[in-house]
């Protein structure tokens, strides 16, 4: 009795993973093209006002144009968020930015560092 449950929670398991491994395959090339479809809709550039213009598509990702959007409780980030621009047909709250502009901002209070620092050169230039 003991060993048979094992037996089948070994091949429910095996059977799970497998099947798991495929799910994941799939969404993950679902997930890919949305994203494809995502950077094309918005430009394919990152498009923050530093000007850096990144088109390295595995540098960009989508960025909400308001740090309070509620839209941000829907879908922060990642998969979710492509999916929601989708649906939502591409709105204008959303943006690209390359991972640095996106990071920078973040840790510069929501000013993209490359604009503060060039003016802060600038400043020392003249
Ligand atoms: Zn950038
Ligand atoms: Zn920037």
């Amino acid at each position: 009795m003991r060993v048979s449950r094992e037996d089948d929670r070994y091949y429910g398991r095996k059977y799970y993973h497998k099947n798991r491994d495929k799910l994941l395959e799939r969404s993950k090339e679902y997930n890919l093209k949305i994203r494809e479809q995502c950077l094309e809709a918005y430009g394919n550039m990152c498009s923050c006002e530093c000007g850096c213009r990144e088109d390295e598509p595995h540098f960009l990702s989508l960025d909400h144009l308001n740090k309070d959007d509620p839209d941000k409780k829907v879908a922060r980030s990642g998969s979710s968020l492509y999916l929601f621009a989708k649906k939502m047909g591409w709105p204008s709250t959303l943006r690209l930015l390359c991972h640095n502009c996106n990071q920078g901002r973040y840790y510069n209070g929501g000013i993209c560092p490359r604009l503060t620092t060039k003016n802060s050169q600038k400043i020392e230039e003249n």
